[in-house]
């Protein structure tokens, strides 16, 4: 029997009020199940909300290093649990193990960085036009946040979110998705083992509709923050939108890679391939499209055939393995769909485009690394997001078709150019129209002391990790202290200026 999980409200693992739960079963082998959670309703949401709302006065008044030590606590507790929490996901989620590790990484990097702002947290001071007055901004937290994260970083997004929302003030109601909810429980015993005090931070797992859309609705929260698809991100901005109510969206990507003729290729080809199959191309800024030059498209294509053809595909837990499965079911029928639609629009299938099936292919759902050829911007295969192991090859005989071609979709997360000229270099830095952009690296490897997000259809222009973090999960304040003792009236006593 499966071990079965709770909600975690008010400092205390309970069941969803109705009773339901849902299971989190193994993508690899999906017989195997990882847990039984709560799935949870509005009524569950109401109480997280209640939970994080009693919280709020303690933790606000609680000094920032106080409530940062809580984070590099935990941030402690990941570096130790490390590898549990890594073979957790590999086996919740799919990702192997290695990258599962760095996922993980990536939280222990963000507590590392984000609790030292709990000594930081700059405010500003500015003069005064006016004689004994003294004028300043401070940061305060915006009071309960909804937090909603994907599954395919799920140790990592929870951490860019909770960490600073905690550093800064803020008390949490917390809904993962529903595909990863081991790893969000496993995250918040680490906040209890921590003595995280009661009610700051709230977990409630279930289904998006009926566990996050609650979260949004609900107007004592002050602000959403949400990792996930543009879809969903759309229809959470235009219910926030009619309550005025903060939203921060990182949402899906259409990531190009551009190979010029001076490249070294071999370090593109390395590239590509990380960037366009890793974590199964289900990295919001995987490489989907490779916009090679015509003069070297063929050598390219051929030596990416050959190299993606070797790549091992299996259960991430396994040795040598490089390509983990699709997180689900309905992920792989949508891969496959976009397979056939990539054919039908006249694109070269030059390598996989099938499910693989024998032996223990069998038991999950893996899906063969997939190379299109000859794919031309228009085509739906290269303007939507596929979220697999799936790259299209788009030849250009230009820098500036090129860019063209790389700007022409409605996404704009991360971008890349492989090129030895530091002149076109410094040109694609400035024309890629992405939040992210690297040289001579692919479309994916964010550090966290760097601003992370995207243009376009990619989100609405709020960054997370690095110091947008702190202004994200706080509102300014400005305040003017005046110690004259008399009346002084800004624009009209001012002083005369020189003449
Ligand atoms: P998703 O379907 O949009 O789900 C994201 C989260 O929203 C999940 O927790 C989901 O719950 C919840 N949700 C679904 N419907 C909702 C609703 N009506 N109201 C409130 N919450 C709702 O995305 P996903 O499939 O988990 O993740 C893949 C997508 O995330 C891709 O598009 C990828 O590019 C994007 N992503 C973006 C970034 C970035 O930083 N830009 C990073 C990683 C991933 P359920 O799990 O129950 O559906």
């Amino acid at each position: 029997m499966a071990e079965v999980y709770h909600n975690y409200i008010g400092g205390k693992w309970v069941p969803s009020q109705n009773g339901d739960t849902f299971e989190s079963c193994n993508p690899a082998c999906t017989s195997e199940v990882i847990g039984v959670f709560q799935r949870s309703n509005k009524q569950d949401v109401i109480s997280a909300i209640d939970a994080a709302h009693a919280a709020l006065p303690g933790w606000m008044s609680t000094p920032a290093p106080i409530r940062a030590s809580y984070v590099r606590r935990v941030g402690q507790l990941l570096e130790r649990d490390k590898e549990a929490l890594a073979q957790l996901e590999t086996r919740e989620m799919g990702k192997v193990v290695e990258e599962g590790r760095g996922d993980v990484q990536e939280g222990i990097d963000m507590a590392d960085y984000i609790s030292g702002e709990g000594r930081r947290m700059f405010g500003e001071t500015v003069p005064s036009e006016l004689r004994d007055k003294f004028a300043m901004m401070v940061r305060q937290p915006l009071g309960v946040v909804g937090l909603i994260t994907p599954w395919n970083f799920p140790v990592a997004i929870p951490t860019w979110k909770i960490f600073p929302a905690l550093v800064t003030g803020n008390t949490i109601v917390f809904k993962p998705a529903e595909d990863t909810p081991a790893a969000a429980t496993a995250l918040v015993k680490l906040f209890e083992e921590a003595g995280l005090p009661a009610g700051v931070l709230n977990l409630v797992t279930g289904y998006g509709p009926e566990a996050g859309a609650p979260i949004v609705e609900d107007a004592r929260i002050r602000m959403i923050s949400f990792t996930g698809s543009s879809a969903v991100g759309r229809e959470i901005a235009a219910k926030a939108g009619r309550d005025l109510k903060k939203t921060m969206l990182e949402l899906g990507g259409k990531n190009p890679m551009i190979v010029m003729p001076d490249a070294d290729l071999d370090l593109a080809l390395e590239g590509a391939l990380w960037g366009a199959f890793g974590t199964t191309g289900q990295r919001c800024t995987a490489t989907s499209r490779i916009i090679v030059h015509r003069d070297i498209a063929d050598e390219f294509t051929t030596r990416l055939i050959q190299q993606a053809k070797s790549l091992k595909v299996g259960y991430g837990l396994e040795p040598g393995v490089q390509v983990g499965p699709l997180i689900n079911a309905q992920q792989l029928q949508t891969v496959d769909e976009y397979v056939q639609i990539g054919k039908q629009e006249g694109a070269s299938l030059l390598l996989g485009g099938k499910r693989l099936t024998g032996g223990s292919y069998d038991n999950g759902y893996f899906y063969a690394p997939t190379i299109f050829g000859d794919v031309n911007y228009r085509m739906r295969i290269a303007q939507e997001e596929i979220f697999g192991p799936v790259v299209a090859v788009m030849p250009v005989s230009s820098y500036d078709e090129a860019i063209q071609v790389a700007n022409s979709t409605e996404y704009g997360l991360s971008s890349s150019i492989y090129t030895r000229d530091v002149n076109l270099a410094f040109r694609a830095m400035r024309d890629m129209e992405a939040g992210i952009s690297y040289v001579n690296a692919p479309t994916i490897g964010a550090e966290i002391q760097l601003p992370f997000g995207g243009v376009k259809a990619t989100g609405n222009g709020h960054r997370e990790a690095g110091t947008s973090a702190i202004k994200e999960f706080t509102e300014p304040k400005a305040i003017y202290v005046d110690y004259s003792g008399r009346l002084q009236r800004a624009q009209i006593d001012v002083e005369h200026h020189a003449s």
